[in-house]
């Protein structure tokens, strides 16, 4: 199972990668993850991966790509791997196939899970997130407990810095402007799929587990 997951800010990519990743039993490799836990753990070196995380910019491909291809060749992506926020631009996914062709591998799918604009907005700025899990809570939807300890772990329930309104915004513009291409490229390859987002978490699952 090697998959990429593709699609908006706040459409739900990270929810559903998750229960792929269990479901399936490979790694769930988000780099915005990989990005907010090593700006926590203060491992990034260049002061670059901060500004660009925190003001909703892409991180430069340098960077980005380098962390992608040392971590498919951890063992545990032998058997697959579900890619979460990667790749983001044309350059990014060009990397990947050669990444790919390295390890003599080839992806099966590409999911598209897509939404409305004003639907992702809302989601993302009720979006809560617990620092130690993971785990996604929505302020109306799925409420954290009001002391903001995670119930699945004890962690931190917190808003992500670049949730904030106008983050949002420049996060959709970048999307818009270097994902969309990217989307594009895999459609006209054959391999993309696309599932309704804008859907109930349950719904948009079952939709991705009965195509691919
Ligand atoms: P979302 O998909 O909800 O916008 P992510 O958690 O995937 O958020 O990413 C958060 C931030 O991390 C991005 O706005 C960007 O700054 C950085 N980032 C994540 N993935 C990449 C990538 N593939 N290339 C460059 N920057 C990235
Ligand atoms: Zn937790």
């Amino acid at each position: 199972m090697r998959l990429v997951l593709m699609g908006p800010p706040g459409v739900g990519k990270g929810t559903q990668a998750v229960r792929l990743s269990r479901r399936f039993s490979v790694p769930h490799i988000s780099t915005g993850d990989i990005f907010r836990e090593g700006l926590a753990k203060n491992i990034f070196s260049d002061l670059s991966v901060k500004e660009h995380v925190y003001s909703g910019r892409l991180v430069p491909d340098d960077i980005t790509v380098g962390i992608i291809r040392n971590r498919l060749m951890d063992s545990d992506c032998a058997k697959g791997f579900i890619l979460d926020g990667f790749p983001r631009n044309l350059i990014q996914a060009k990397a990947l196939e050669e990444i790919l062709e390295d390890l003599r591998v080839c992806l099966d799918d590409v999911l598209y899970i897509n939404a409305e604009f004003d639907i992702l907005v809302k989601r993302i700025s009720g979006r809560r997130i617990c620092q130690k899990c993971g785990a996604i809570y929505h302020m109306l939807t799925n409420p954290p407990p009001q002391d903001c300890i995670c119930p699945q772990c004890g962690g931190n329930i917190y808003q992500r810095i670049d949730d904030r309104e106008d983050t949002v915004r420049k996060r959709l513009k970048v999307y818009e402007k270097l994902t969309k291409p990217v989307i594009d490229y895999y459609r006209d390859l054959g391999i993309l799929k696309t599932v309704d987002g804008g859907v109930e978490a349950d719904k948009t699952l079952d939709a991705i587990i009965s195509i691919i």
